[in-house]
């Protein structure tokens, strides 16, 4: 049953357009996933809600966008050279390779039962050359978190924006991971996206920023229309805490294979600012003018992932309902997350009039509001896609549209109808989906 949701939710990204196999036509390149058209309008609006939420809504926290690439040193200040990775076991006959931490028996392959090699560190890094040499001089890695980019542009935002603590920089971009077991869809994967905060505070304000944050963030997967019995927060135990951080707590999602990370809320102490100050050889501390002292920072991280949050909106908001002896499928994602937020719909489409009606009120609506127009199917059919979907309206055109000059706005999760009139319908329309 459980098993069943997940191939459910992946079957419905494939059908209806939201996420695809990376490389199918090539057999596919594992763990890989690319978006269609319905998951990147998904993934960009969780990303502009964030963006709302942690950077306009704030006076206190800068947006930014630092390069994937950055220079060597910067991996090595951050420890993750020395740090970031996992033990890994091979089996010695099937040639499985294994996460040591996930094995039961540490001795045993658990697909053929054959002997495992002794654990060893795996670096978690990619790594490429940069330029056209390939040698180990021109050895770069890709980053495998957006937050270096954020503290080694520090001082730059002192010099530009000379704010004052507390204050965090926001940014949203790519990182890459070798993980050892990818798996879940799209839970875990190679290449993914980050949604990251440093919040840079006064030592002895650090703990209350963070439990500031932690309850900042998990209110905003419930506003954003999360069902609250599937979120819980985890205290990370002091085996279990990065290398850099004093504290951690864990938004959970309950997820069809179990509670997993959505995101992490993390102090990371003094240690980044001190670290890059002392490989870079630059001054990184920050000066108080009213106090006139001179100190390092501290660092509240609240680092969540979009493809997380992107499949975790999904299942929360599958739903399958009996609906005239029929299974009825409704994504109700609410109206900020929805792909598309009307959908308009010719009742006829052998009849020209009907047809070019429906696209020039489409055409009309677009212009302020995401709509989508669909003459593909009898509109049994065409209310089923959008309801998997999830649009939120969908507006019919049919024959007595053409005398009466009202159309009929269907509202997706009750399903209620009513005859609107066109000059009316933009109006309606944006009233309720401000
Ligand atoms: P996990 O314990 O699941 O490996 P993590 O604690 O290493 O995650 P962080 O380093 O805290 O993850 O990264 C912050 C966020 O980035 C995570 O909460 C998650 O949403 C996302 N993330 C991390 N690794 C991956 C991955 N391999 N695939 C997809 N998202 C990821």
């Amino acid at each position: 049953m459980i098993e069943n949701l997940m191939d459910k939710i992946v079957s419905l990204c494939k059908r209806r357009g939201f996420i695809f196999q990376g490389s199918e036509i090539y057999g596919g390149l594992a763990n890989t996933w690319d978006y269609g058209p319905y998951g990147v309008e998904l993934k960009n609006n969780l990303k502009r809600a964030w963006w709302k939420a942690c950077v306009y809504e704030r006076n206190d926290v800068f947006g930014m966008d630092a390069a994937i690439l950055m220079h060597p040193r910067v991996w090595e200040a951050s420890g993750h050279v020395e740090n970031f990775f996992d033990l890994k076991s091979d089996c010695k006959n099937c040639k499985r390779r294994f996460k040591t931490e996930d094995l039961k028996d540490k001795s045993c392959c658990p697909e053929c039962g054959g002997g495992l090699t002794e654990s060893r560190p795996f670096n978690l890094m990619f790594k490429t050359h940069q330029g056209p040499v390939e040698d180990d001089a021109n050895i770069i890695h890709i980053r495998p978190e957006t937050a270096q980019g954020m503290f080694v542009n520090f001082s730059n935002i002192l010099d530009s924006k000379h704010p004052r603590l507390p204050f965090g920089l926001a940014q949203i971009g790519k990182s890459f991971r070798n993980e050892i077991t990818p798996g879940n869809f799209t839970f875990r994967t190679r290449e993914f996206e980050q949604m990251e905060i440093e919040y840079f505070v006064k030592p002895p304000d650090a703990e209350k920023a963070l439990q500031e944050w932690i309850q900042s963030r998990f209110d905003w997967y419930l506003s954003m229309g999360m069902k609250k019995e599937n979120l819980r927060k985890r205290q990370h135990g002091k085996d279990e805490l990065a290398h850099y951080a004093h504290a951690c707590m864990d938004i959970e999602y309950n997820f069809p294979f179990g509670w997993s990370e959505l995101e992490g809320i993390a102090n990371r102490s003094d240690y980044d600012l001190k670290q890059h100050a002392q490989y870079s050889g630059k001054d990184l501390q920050y000066f108080d003018d009213a106090t006139k002292e001179r100190f390092y920072p501290y660092i509240i991280e609240p680092s969540g992932g979009v493809d997380r949050a992107a499949l975790a909106f999904l299942i929360d908001a599958y739903h399958e309902e009996e609906v005239k002896g029929q299974t009825r499928v409704v994504l109700k994602l609410n109206k900020g997350l929805a792909p598309a937020k009307v959908a308009v719909l010719p009742l006829l489409r052998n009849r020209p009039e009907i047809v070019e009606l429906a696209k020039k009120i489409a055409q009309d609506l677009k212009k302020s509001i995401i709509t989508v127009y669909d003459d593909t199917g009898s509109i049994g059919k065409l209310y089923r896609r959008q309801d998997e979907v999830g649009t939120l309206y969908c507006v019919t055109i049919d024959v007595q549209t053409l005398e009466d000059k009202q159309v009929t706005v269907r509202e997706r999760d009750s399903m209620l109808q009513e005859r609107i009139s066109i000059d009316k319908l933009k109006e309606f329309l944006t009233n309720k989906l401000s």
